[in-house]
């Protein structure tokens, strides 16, 4: 059975960056609703030009779509051998359901960490409005944390979707459907401190995630282990 993980965090929270150390790091693929609905828009389909004016609305796609995509890729015989990390989804109590069932009756997947990067929400306010775009390049900035060169300040603008009210409404939509998403997975939860340098951050995870999967009582046998978790099984003496 491959390893199947669950990203869940506010926006903000620092999760993208686990995710491409764990990328890295692991065989795993990274199945993002996010990037499957842009790639549905991209191929000009019917249900691409549905899900655009749903995500212009800044709206919740239906649920009929993100699942029907989801099960594509769970499916595919790639997936299936390398195992993946969910990110965006399940985003909604109905797909986190279906989703449990739809593990249970494939008789293939189980979930095996759900994953929560913890950040307080005025640290995450706090982040978004420090961030800073450059519309030239596209690169992004922080104020605090990465400062653009002095040569390209004076055009750095600040993204609509970052502006304080906009990043409190965010957080606010997320935390309404996390609890109950997280209630679906309760005994696969494992919390990580976001609010700490991005290194300590990943090194938590993987200490949390290693002990929860390949804990004591695990049934995981250490070839499913991935090379930069073996370390921290090593260390963890799990
Ligand atoms: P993201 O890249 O994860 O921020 O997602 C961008 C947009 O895609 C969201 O604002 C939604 O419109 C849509 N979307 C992504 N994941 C889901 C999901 N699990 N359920 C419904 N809509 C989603």
């Amino acid at each position: 059975m491959p390893l199947l993980f669950i990203l869940s965090s506010a926006p903000n929270s620092g999760k993208g960056t686990v995710c491409d150390r764990l990328l890295k790091d692991t065989q795993l693929v990274h199945l993002s609703t996010g990037d499957l609905l842009r790639d549905e828009i991209r191929r000009g389909s019917e249900t691409g030009a549905a899900v655009q004016r749903l995500m212009a609305a800044g709206r919740l796609v239906g649920e009929d779509i993100v699942n029907e995509l989801i099960v594509k890729k769970l499916q595919s015989p790639e997936v299936r051998a390398r195992g993946a990390v969910l990110d965006g989804f399940p985003r909604t109590e109905s797909q986190a359901l279906w989703l449990a069932e739809y593990c249970i009756n494939s008789k293939f997947w189980q979930v095996d960490a759900f994953v929560v990067i913890e950040v307080p929400d005025d640290v995450l306010v706090e982040r978004a409005a420090g961030r800073r775009l450059d519309p030239e390049t596209n690169n992004i900035y922080h104020i605090k944390y990465k400062p653009a060169p002095p040569a390209i300040a004076s055009r750095l603008v600040i993204r609509d979707d970052d502006k304080p009210d906009r990043q409190r409404l965010r957080i606010s939509t997320y935390r309404e459907n996390a609890a109950v998403v997280e209630a679906a997975f309760a005994d696969r939860v494992v919390r990580v401190n976001g609010n700490q340098p991005m290194a300590a951050v990943y090194d938590e995870f993987c200490r949390v995630v290693a002990a929860k999967v390949w804990g004591p009582g695990s049934t995981r046998g250490p070839s499913t282990v991935p090379p930069k978790m073996k370390q921290f099984l090593q260390r963890s003496k799990l």
